[in-house]
């Protein structure tokens, strides 16, 4: 009799299992229900994927993404698992020839889209058909409130009464209490066993920089950094996608544009090309990324503010789902302050609505300007205590340096008062330095009391104070005017010099480079050979198989290879990620090239 380590071992060629893996697993062997939050890349596949290959029968998996159905089963062939999918991409040939493996006992996993689950037909399939499991993915799609809303997934509380004695598994990454709420209560889920992991992903990197330069910031960082790797930039505009991939493009990058006004075929091309190449860089607006699951994606470019912090850690969050080192990386300006308010206030809907994505774009900026660790902050917002600073974002590796602003804060909050609140700025900024420009003049502000007293401190320490005001909620944004400055409530205790208000130094360089850890450790130099021909002896295998290069073996276990050197198919077997299936079918190609290079370098 197998246990689940024999399968985690030999199937899928891992030496342990992660977190709480194990515990789902043996509740489910034992027929019992459970619902599992963990986050993006903490292994929920493997919870549905070992307990279906160790019960009878097959195991049914819901899931909303159909687009990656194929991938999925594809990569669960190459590992030996029997899988097939029934969704609306299919022809009814392909359809009838999925329900005969499935009655004929030839499939363990079937992947199903909701709306083909809940069909006449595909119910009364699955009730002649020995079930292992349900596992409905992505389970957070049953909340009425939430981004991905799926009203087929409340109907899948037939399950229960249809299928009453086959246990079902729910799985989301969607971190708050309130959701768990509704998936528990939607999918009848009172009496599944909860594991609940922590939302941290200590591997990727959060850095948070001053937009000064953005393109320039951009191209320093994909070239010291992340040269060669794949990764996503988003962008707001569309507009803004298009003209950053070409930029891009121009600088040598092979970079692709993505969102909703392409066309739908040149949106497939180009996902399956993020897919399936290496080194390609996604310029994208925030159409992009749901339920891209591929595992390498290096780092995550923000160009824009997110409107939220949900917002920001879902889109990090398709970073590094490989657990190797990845960086999110968001440079901001107040500028981009100024147009979320606007757009949001513009925006159609009930006041209480807009109020609600005031007060997330409020926290997202108190993440922009925090001078502590900012992965404390992003997880205490989701309600996890991370005890000690992480050590792995820019506030920790660089710490910034704060000074006592009060005075120049309220030299600024003065001259805002005076010019009636209703300038945004660039013209306060004028005001407060002395600027004889026409429009000062005309506007009668050279006659002002706060005119010329900011006259130590440049254009750019003015920028940064206000955007800080405006961060920390001393400042808001007229909702009618063009990006006027109004004051808040919160200004009075300052205004008295009763407050003292620190603000964060800008530095002019972003976090110093020594410190920050690099994506990927290094090849060493006389390793780059092997390196290229291992990543080539992949990418074949990869084209061959029409798979995407990390279906075939991850780059971990590339390097692991590249480490310790397997030349038999023994040692080939003990690195992560070989299971028997996979050194079958492509060990020999991979020792065969690395013992060309063990002889060469004799
Ligand atoms: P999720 O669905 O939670 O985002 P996945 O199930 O896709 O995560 O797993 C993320 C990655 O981690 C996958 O590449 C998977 O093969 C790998 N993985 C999962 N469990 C383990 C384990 N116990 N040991 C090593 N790698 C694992
Ligand atoms: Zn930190």
């Amino acid at each position: 009799m197998q246990t689940p380590l024999d399968v985690l071992q030999h199937t899928f060629g891992y030496p342990s299992f992660r977190g709480q893996q194990e515990a789902i697993i043996d509740t489910l062997i034992a027929g019992e229900d459970a619902l599992v939050l963990m986050p993006t890349g903490g292994g929920k596949s493997l919870c549905y994927q070992i307990p279906t290959l160790l019960r009878p029968g097959v195991g049914v998996v819901i899931s909303p993404l159909i687009a990656l159905m194929q991938d999925q089963v594809d990569a669960l062939n190459e590992l030996g698992v029997r899988a097939g999918f029934l969704n609306s991409t299919l022809s009814m040939e392909q359809v009838r020839a999925t329900e005969q493996a499935l009655l004929s006992n030839e499939l363990d996993l079937l992947y199903v889209a909701p709306e083909r689950l809940l069909q006449g037909r595909t119910l009364s399939l699955l009730e002649s058909a020995p079930l292992a499991l349900f596992a409905i993915d992505e389970a957070h799609c049953v909340a009425q409130w939430g981004h991905d809303f799926r009203a087929d997934y409340l109907r899948l509380d037939i399950l229960q009464q249809r299928f009453p004695q086959v246990p079902r598994i729910a799985l989301t990454a969607t971190a708050d209490v309130r959701t768990r709420q509704e998936i528990v209560t939607r999918l009848g889920l009172e009496q599944a066993r909860q594991f609940v992991a922590g939302f941290d992903r200590p591997n990727i990197q959060y850095r948070i920089q001053l937009k000064d330069n953005p393109r320039q910031q951009l191209l320093q960082f994909l070239r010291a950094e992340h040269a060669q790797q794949s990764g996503i930039v988003y962008c707001l505009s569309r507009n803004k996608v298009e003209q950053t991939a070409q930029w891009l493009c121009q600088q040598g990058f092979n970079a692709l544009p993505y969102h909703a006004g392409l066309p739908a075929a040149l949106r497939a091309t180009h996902q399956s090309r993020f897919l399936r190449e290496e080194e390609i860089v996604m310029v994208a607006t925030i159409a992009f990324g749901m339920g891209i699951d591929k595992p390498d994606v290096r780092f995550v470019a923000h160009l824009d503010l997110p409107k939220s912090i949900e917002a920001y850690y879902q889109e990090t969050g398709r970073a590094g789902r490989d657990g190797e080192p990845a960086t999110a990386l968001l440079l901001y300006g107040l500028e981009d302050v100024v147009k979320l308010r606007q757009m949001m206030s513009s925006s159609e809907g009930a006041e209480a609505f807009k109020r609600q994505e005031q007060q997330r774009l409020t926290a997202m900026l108190g993440l922009c300007e925090v001078t502590s660790c900012r992965r404390q902050v992003l997880l205490r917002y989701f309600g996890d205590i991370l005890e000690t600073p992480c050590g792995n974002c820019d506030t920790c590796l660089s710490p910034p340096e704060t000074w006592d602003a009060s005075e120049a804060v309220r030299k600024a909050l003065s001259c805002v008062y005076r010019t009636g609140q209703r300038f945004g700025a660039n013209h306060l900024i004028d005001v407060l330095r002395g600027s004889t420009a026409e429009r000062i003049l005309a506007l009668g502000h050279d006659r002002l009391s706060t005119y010329g007293i900011g006259r130590d401190l440049s254009a750019g320490e003015w920028r940064s104070i206000l955007r800080q005001l405006v961060a920390a909620g001393y400042l808001d944004v007229d909702p009618e005017g063009y990006g006027g400055l109004r004051l808040t409530e919160r200004c009075r205790p300052v205004l008295r010099g009763e407050q003292a208000v620190l603000l964060r130094r800008e530095v002019k360089a972003p976090a110093a480079r020594a410190s920050v850890r690099r994506a990927l450790e290094e090849i060493p130099e006389e390793e780059l050979g092997l390196w290229q021909a291992l990543r080539a002896c992949r990418k074949r295998l990869a084209d061959e198989h029409g798979v995407p290069p990390y279906v075939i073996f991850h780059d971990a276990t590339l390097r692991a290879m590249l480490e310790q050197k397997p030349v038999e198919p023994r040692q080939l077997l003990a690195i992560s990620g070989v299971g028997d299936t996979k050194l079958e079918r492509f060990g020999e190609a991979f020792l065969d090239v690395i013992r060309e290079f063990e002889y060469e370098s004799l």
